[in-house]
C-alpha cells in the first residue's frame, strides 16, 4: 500500500520522529482545539526504519515548542511550510537549561506548591537526563505542564 499524505500549503510538517512518539507530541504542543492534523504513523524511512510524521495546518511553532520536541525525540526536523513551499527545516536541540513546559516529578518538591515557574538542567542527553534545579531530583518522565 502506498501512503499519501496530502500537501499541506501553510503551516508545519514535524518528520522524522521516533516511531510511536506522534501521538505524545501532538499533546505536547497542545494545539487549539480547530487546528487540522494529519498524523502518519510508521512511515518507512531510509534513516530511521520507521518513523512518525505529523503535519499540522496554519500555526507557527515557538521557542518553547522547539524543545518539547527535542526532548521527546531528539531526531525530529520541523519543515516550515508557506505556499506549499518548505521555507525553512530546522532540527530542535535538546537545551541545556529548561524553563518551563515541564513539571518535577517529584512529589514534594516546592514547585508544586509555591508559585515558581519549574527550572531544569539537562546533565546528559543520551540517555536523557533532566534535573530539577530546586530538589535536585533526577525526572523520572516527561510530564510538560
Ligand atoms: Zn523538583
Amino acid at each position: 500500500m502506498e501512503l499519501k499524505v496530502r500537501k499541506i500549503k501553510n503551516g508545519v510538517v514535524i518528520d522524522h520522529i521516533d516511531p510511536g512518539k506522534g501521538m505524545m507530541i501532538y499533546k505536547a504542543l497542545n494545539l487549539p482545539k480547530d487546528v487540522l492534523v494529519t498524523m502518519a504513523i510508521n512511515v518507512p524511512s531510509k534513516k530511521k526504519g520507521r518513523k512518525d510524521i505529523l503535519k499540522i495546518e496554519n500555526v507557527e511553532i515557538k521557542k518553547e515548542d522547539f524543545d518539547k520536541l527535542s526532548l521527546i525525540s531528539p531526531d525530529v526536523t520541523i519543515n516550515i511550510i508557506k505556499n506549499g513551499e518548505v521555507v525553512r527545516k530546522l532540527k530542535p536541540q535538546i537545551p541545556k537549561k529548561i524553563e518551563g513546559i515541564l513539571k518535577c516529578t517529584n512529589p514534594n518538591c516546592i514547585t508544586h506548591y509555591e508559585n515558581v515557574k519549574g527550572e531544569f538542567i539537562v546533565e546528559s542527553k543520551n540517555p536523557l537526563k533532566i534535573r530539577c534545579y530546586y530538589c535536585e531530583r533526577f525526572l523520572n518522565k516527561l510530564i510538560f505542564e
